[in-house]
């Protein structure tokens, strides 16, 4: 009987971390190593496995996670290799698996990986996680689902998965709607969310499209929305604001400016789940925002909104990449 092949691709984090002579973590195993730790499925095979960088995750950046995005559909174009896993730090894997899903059209399972504890714990959680990965990755089940995060014994979507906990081994949740497949105890893949709709763009992507995030507080003074766009020359803003996507009092005429000068303005909500709403009236009410100009992320949080802004601003004038936005918010801010 042939094998399914699998190919891996190592970026570093607590997966591949380990504690030198001065007692502090750093990723420096390589996935061969982490491979020999795991239980493999029968009749699949990991070839290749291939090591991108030994980095922890907050050194992260798009333009990285761009170029992973473009290894990982040169690897699936390999018609030996039925899927691929990514090992990852979990500090910013959400971003990174939403990025590479908005920069790759492919129906092959794209699976993360990660742990929360180092590889040289006296209980690491990595070995079951990449474990499950490779599973997963190898499945027909997951074809077509966009990609996935394994952590525990659950795979959730790119677009819905949070870290909800520092700390924890189970430190992952998609508060809104669940994970997408779940593993049984005989190691069998039980899927939750059989359809998961896809946006994937075909237009080149700019690296140097400069989008900036700010978490406005109440008290927020609004000039600092100006500073921050006049400093960073930024095309796009999203703005982390409370409950339904409501801001401070004062910020709805600046966004109404900031939208004028051709800046492309998105609410996100800092709640974990339930999305946003432009419901309330007034100055900082969302539907006051909405008129200014403002549009809305829906389930996405603010840092996968700012990928999503990056996507569409990539190569197009503001008026176009509006209108991207408002077709891709379409499919990816809401359920399946
Ligand atoms: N805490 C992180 C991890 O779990 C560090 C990182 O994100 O690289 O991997």
């Amino acid at each position: 009987m042939g094998s399914t092949r699998v190919a891996l691709l190592g970026t570093g984090g607590t997966i591949a971390s380990a504690s030198g002579a001065d007692g502090q973590l750093v990723a420096r195993r390589s996935v061969a190593e982490l491979l020999d730790g795991c239980d493999i499925p029968a009749g699949v095979s990991v070839e290749p496995a291939v090591d991108l960088e030994r980095i922890n995750s907050w050194d992260m950046d798009p333009r990285r996670m761009w170029l992973l995005a473009a290894r990982i559909e040169e690897a699936l174009t390999d018609p030996e290799v039925a899927g691929i896993v990514i090992t990852h730090g979990t500090d910013t894997m959400e971003e990174t698996a939403f990025a590479v899903d908005l920069a790759t059209a492919t129906d092959k399972p794209i699976v993360f990986a990660s742990a929360m504890r180092s590889a040289d714990s006296t209980s690491p959680d990595g070995p079951r996680n990449l474990s499950n990965a490779v599973a997963a990755a190898a499945s027909p089940k997951l074809r077509g689902l966009g990609v996935l995060v394994n952590t525990s014994d659950e795979l959730h979507a790119a677009r819905w998965i949070r870290k909800v906990h520092t700390h924890h081994v189970n430190a992952f949740s998609s508060p809104a709607f669940g994970p997408v497949a779940t593993f049984d105890p005989a190691g069998g893949l039980r899927l939750v969310h059989h359809r998961i709709a896809r946006w994937a763009p075909t237009w080149p992507l700019d690296p140097d499209v400069q989008v900036a995030a700010m978490t406005p507080y109440t008290g927020f003074a609004p000039d600092l929305m100006r500073t921050v766009i006049e400093h960073t020359g930024a095309r796009g803003l999203v703005l982390e604001g409370f409950g339904l996507g409501n801001l401070p009092g004062g910020l709805a005429s600046v966004v109404g400016e900031l939208t004028e000068r051709g800046v492309l303005v998105v609410i996100a909500s800092r709640v974990m789940a339930g999305g946003t709403f432009p419901v309330y009236g007034g100055d900082g009410g969302g539907a006051g925002l909405a008129s200014a100009g403002a549009l809305f992320a829906g389930e996405l949080s603010a840092a996968k909104a700012r990928l999503l802004l990056m996507r569409c601003l990539s190569g197009t004038s503001t008026k176009t990449a509006r209108t991207r936005l408002l077709d891709a918010l379409d499919v990816l801010a809401g359920g399946c």
